[in-house]
């Protein structure tokens, strides 16, 4: 068994973690990465469909929920997404920007993973796959006892993600260690997550699996305008995934169908047409949707006829329940769906410039364990590498 000393330790070799321990060894600090996994950056390699969204060209405060919106600016202005694409091009890296400035590699996320091993490789980064913590404690130093043998480090920094997808090897490690040192953690919650239908809507429209349709999906003053994807259990695709991070349990979500056209105005301009039109009413709205969507809806809602049988209350109605379809969630898919964890360590904690626990010195939590959580749209990357960065300048 070995009996190692360093500066500092990294618990968690993802993206934060990654990024940190190059930042940290660039200094001439030595560091050792401890992975529990048998490689590192698992989560950067099926990022973004396998391109990795590794960040977006727009990135502020606002684009992140945390029980203190201005945390995170120190370390985004720290470290900006410039600061990145730079090195994604210091690597030649050749990138898009798919929609709403979301930057994919144009090959595979596997470039961005070793594009992060090889600057930790630069800097000297220490790096132990398939081992695990188990004790660690601050003396004068902190203290550990690994599957690899007793390490001593004078900083550690806990970067061991949330516990999204425990398939990937996410754990609850880093929330543990937040209550063996006393620091408070808020409520945790699947982020990102596609919503579930109540069995009532569950049966009305599981047979629109795979259907996708351009929306605004709103939950109390927050909307997003993206496609929404009916699946087998409910609604999904990155409308609902952004606003799955505002939502409440048993409170509506509003989503506009149609959010380019007014049907309440299409109606009346069909209906000054002499003689007033006598197609059905699935028939018309099948003009603006998937030809199935229409039809179920339709089904579900509202009594079929020709488009000149109804009242002008009717069809206030059915504009209605077009533009503002409520729904009300049972709830998510559960962290085995979700791409984020919401909430974590308490930010009230921590520096927002060093990342370092106000409490125990030399302790830092980075990344997705923090309480800081980012939109859909290479947000949550960004805070991992910014993170990341802000922590390995000061351990
Ligand atoms: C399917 C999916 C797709 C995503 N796509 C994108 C995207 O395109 N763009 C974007 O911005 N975000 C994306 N995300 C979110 C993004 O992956 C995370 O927010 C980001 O990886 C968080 O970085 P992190 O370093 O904090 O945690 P992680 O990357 O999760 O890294 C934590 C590391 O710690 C290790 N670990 C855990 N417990 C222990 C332990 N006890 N001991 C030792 N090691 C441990 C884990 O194995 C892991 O390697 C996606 C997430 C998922 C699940």
């Amino acid at each position: 068994m070995e009996n190692i000393k360093k500066d500092v330790v990294i618990i968690g070799g993802g993206a934060a973690g990654l990024m940190c321990a190059a930042e940290a060894g660039k200094r001439g600090r030595s560091v050792l990465v401890i992975e529990h996994a048998e490689k590192t950056g698992k989560k950067i390699l099926i990022s973004g469909g396998g391109r990795c969204n590794f960040t977006n060209k727009s990135v502020s405060s606002e684009n992140f929920i945390s029980r203190n919106p201005h945390f995170c600016k120190s370390a985004l202005a720290g470290f900006t997404p410039d600061d990145f694409i730079a090195l994604v091009e210091q690597y030649n890296i050749s990138y898009h920007e798919k929609t709403l400035g979301q930057l994919f590699c144009d090959g595979s996320s596997r470039q961005i993973a070793a594009m992060l091993e090889s600057e930790c490789k630069d800097a000297n980064v220490q790096i132990f796959l398939n081992c695990s913590v188990n004790e660690l404690n601050k003396k004068v130093n902190f203290e550990l006892k690994t599957s690899h043998g007793n390490v001593t480090a004078g900083s550690v920094v806990i970067a061991s993600g949330g516990i999204s997808i425990p398939k990937m090897g996410a754990t609850d490690f880093g929330y543990k260690i937040a209550k063996q040192f006393d620091i408070a953690l808020t409520e945790i919650r699947p982020g990102l997550v596609p919503l579930t239908f109540s069995s009532e809507e569950r049966n009305s429209f599981s047979e629109l699996s795979g259907i996708s349709i351009e929306s605004i999906v709103t939950f109390n003053k927050t909307s997003f305008r993206e496609n929404i994807l009916f699946t087998h259990k409910g609604l999904s695709g990155p409308a609902i995934l952004q606003i799955s991070n505002y939502c409440e349990t048993g409170k509506p979500v509003f989503i506009n169908l149609l959010p380019d056209n007014n049907l309440a105005e299409i109606f009346t301009e069909q209906l000054k047409n002499k003689p007033a039109p006598k197609i059905e009413l699935t028939n018309f709205i099948s003009n603006y949707f998937p030809k199935r969507f229409a039809e179920v809806f339709c089904k579900k809602y509202f009594e079929i006829k020709p488009l000149n049988q109804y009242s002008q209350k009717d069809l206030i109605y059915i504009s209605g329940k077009f533009h503002k379809w409520e729904i009300i969630p049972s709830g998510t898919e559960g962290f085995d769906k979700a791409e984020v964890t919401l909430g974590g360590i308490d930010t009230n904690e921590l520096s927002s410039k060093t990342m370092e626990s106000k409490k125990v010195k030399g302790l830092y939590f980075i990344g997705e364990v923090v309480d800081v959580t980012g939109w859909l749209g290479g947000y949550n990357f960004q805070w991992a590498w910014a993170s990341g960065v802000a922590a390995g300048k000061f351990v």
